[in-house]
Parts: C-alpha cells; sequence; structure tokens
C-alpha cells in the first residue's frame, strides 16, 4: 500500500484501544479491507469522528506502526442504526457476514452500504432477509430457487422445496436431508427467486406480506449456520431468538 491512500469506506468495526483511541477496520471498495488507529477518537475535539457505520472518504497516513486516520468527509453516519436495538443487530449480522466471508469485492459493499441504508427506512427483517439473499449468492453458497443444486431438476411451480444439511442449501423434495424441517413454499421461493433478479434496493420494494416476511426472515437464520461455513458470533450471542 502506498504511503498515503483515500478511498470510499465505511468503518465496519471499530474497538477501542488504550485510553482514547479506537482502532477502526475500514472496508472500501477500492482499497479492501484497512485497519487504521484513529488517534483521540474518544476524547479530544481535534481527534477525528468517524463512529462505527461510517460512510465515506476516508485518508489515511501510513506510519511507522501502520496506517492512521488523518480525516474523512463523511456521507453518512448510520445514527439511526444505533437507536433501535433490531437494527443495531442487523447491522452487526452485516458485518460480521462480510468480515468471516473475507471477500472484499466492490459488489459486497454496494450490498453493504444499501443495506446499512435501507435499515433507516425499512423494516429491518426485510432488509435482513434481501442482504442474506444476495450476500449468499455473491459468495456462490445458495441456489438460485429455479433448479435444484443437487440434482438440477428444475422446479415445479407448486413444489416445497426441502433442505440438504450437507451442501448448505435448498434442494428439490427428492434431495432432502432434514426430513422436511426446513420447508420453503412455493411462494415464498418465487419471492427469493425474484429477488435475485434484482439489487437489494430494488428488491425490497416487492410486495410480500409481514407475516410471510417474518417467516422467510426466521428460515433464512436458520439455516445459514447451514449455508455459511464461518462463526457467526452476532446470531449466537445476539438478541434474535430463532
Ligand atoms: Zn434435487
Amino acid at each position: 500500500m502506498d504511503r498515503d491512500s483515500k478511498g470510499l469506506a465505511i468503518v465496519i468495526r471499530s474497538t477501542a484501544i488504550r485510553e482514547n483511541d479506537r482502532l477502526l477496520t475500514l472496508f472500501s471498495p477500492s482499497l479492501g479491507f484497512v485497519s487504521a488507529v484513529s488517534y483521540g477518537a474518544r476524547k479530544s475535539i481535534k481527534g477525528v469522528k468517524a463512529p462505527l457505520y461510517t460512510e465515506g472518504t476516508f485518508s489515511l497516513e501510513k506510519g511507522r506502526r501502520g496506517m492512521t486516520l488523518k480525516d474523512v468527509d463523511v456521507i453518512s453516519t448510520h445514527d439511526y442504526i444505533a437507536e433501535d436495538l433490531d437494527r443495531t443487530q442487523a447491522a452487526m449480522l452485516f458485518s460480521d457476514l462480510v468480515l468471516t466471508g473475507r471477500s472484499a469485492e466492490p459488489e459486497l459493499y454496494s450490498l453493504y452500504a444499501s443495506a446499512l441504508d435501507a435499515l433507516e427506512d425499512t423494516a429491518f427483517e426485510k432488509v435482513t432477509v434481501q442482504f442474506i439473499v444476495h450476500f449468499l449468492a455473491i459468495e456462490g453458497l445458495s441456489g438460485d430457487y429455479v433448479s435444484c443444486p443437487v440434482c438440477g431438476r428444475p422446479y415445479g411451480s407448486t413444489e416445497i422445496l426441502g433442505f440438504s444439511a450437507s451442501e448448505g442449501v435448498a434442494v428439490c423434495h427428492d434431495c432432502d436431508t432434514m426430513d422436511g424441517a426446513l420447508l420453503l413454499p412455493p411462494n415464498a421461493r418465487a419471492y427469493l427467486r425474484r429477488s435475485l433478479e434484482m439489487d437489494l434496493p430494488a428488491s425490497l420494494s416487492l410486495g410480500v406480506s409481514s407475516e410471510q416476511e417474518h417467516r422467510i426472515f426466521r428460515y433464512l437464520l436458520r439455516t445459514l449456520p447451514y449455508s455459511f461455513p464461518g462463526k457467526l458470533r452476532s446470531l449466537e450471542y445476539g438478541i434474535w431468538k430463532l
């Protein structure tokens, strides 16, 4: 990395270090994941303020002991996330998936940034459903909800999908390994299939009842440990009871 760096990024993790400083992990579409120390972030008026989930253009300086945050031109601080426990839990899960998945693709950055934006005025369950579905698709960890990823057979229009624990994906009835414990009905499958044809902001306008949204939300959180190979502390120690 160059001596100084500048780029669009979001503070995806912020940890207190020493008395007044913070160690930030920045997620940037051009720089990838970058660690930078924000000196005086917790006290002085002079310290550069970049709280968790701040999106902006970050200016970093390379010193003897790593990168230092020099300045940030703020686009959004996403303040509303901290005002609500469910929004906080949702943002923690999104960050956990991105950091544990370890890929800093620009496509993933737009997904993450637009999901944080959407938490301001869209129900948290809807945003979470759309984040998980798009995230797993980008990472190659989900099927397309059109045909069975195990046997390749196109799904019938009224078919109820089962789940393969070993493959971590929704599958046809014949490939189900969970004895029907994780079923996906046809209307829910259609919703997920249509979601994947759009980007996250567009998919948020798909019409679905809040009961249906809640069932799909629960389904995705219950299947996530099978679909995603990493350990998700945000869910394990989180507030959502499944
Ligand atoms: Zn199959």
